[in-house]
């Protein structure tokens, strides 16, 4: 089922979720539910809280469906290794209509469950490395434009604000 995406301002989106207790079939259901919102958006990636579940998931296909081997379900995550840093344009479903550059680690390692279950370790590099790093950012209730600085910053916001009052948020 296709869910609706939250959007910047609204409040699950900026608070920290928490432990998923058990991988059971109802998270199940909440991790094909995302994965279908995701592809539909369509998106690279989606984390539970966007879609208003405050629990500690996310998932990931840089393929954007094109490759199964591609999509990567992550329950419960955790950094193991995140070293370098790297500069590029991004954006997030939940701030739709604008991007911007944002500082990410170069290569991350991110520790998890998958959909079964089973503890997994998935090593991320560049884009799939930035992707981890966006995705975690969400389930502690950060927003790429939360990491902007500056004039950037205001003015994004200050769009989103105007866009707001217009009821076209
Ligand atoms: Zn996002």
């Amino acid at each position: 089922m296709i869910r609706p995406i939250l959007r910047y301002g609204e409040s699950l989106l900026h608070q920290p979720a928490s432990d998923v207790p058990v991988v059971d079939d109802e998270v199940r259901r909440l991790v094909d539910d995302m994965i279908e919102t995701m592809y539909a958006a369509p998106g690279v990636g989606l984390a539970a809280p966007q879609i208003g579940v405050a629990r500690r998931l996310f998932v990931i296909d840089l393929s954007v469906g094109r490759r199964m081997a591609d999509l990567i379900v992550m329950i419960n995550p955790v950094f193991v290794e995140r070293e370098g840093m790297q500069l590029e344009e991004e954006g997030c479903l939940s701030v739709p209509g604008f991007n911007a550059t944002v500082v990410r680690p170069a290569r991350a390692v991110v520790r998890g469950l998958d959909r079964a279950g089973n503890e997994q370790t998935i090593e991320g590099r560049e884009l799939l490395a930035r992707a981890f790093q966006h995705e975690m950012d969400h389930l502690d209730g950060t927003l790429f434009i939360d990491r902007l600085r500056g004039i950037k910053k205001d003015l994004i916001v200050r769009k989103i604000h105007k866009l707001r009052r217009s009821g076209r948020w």
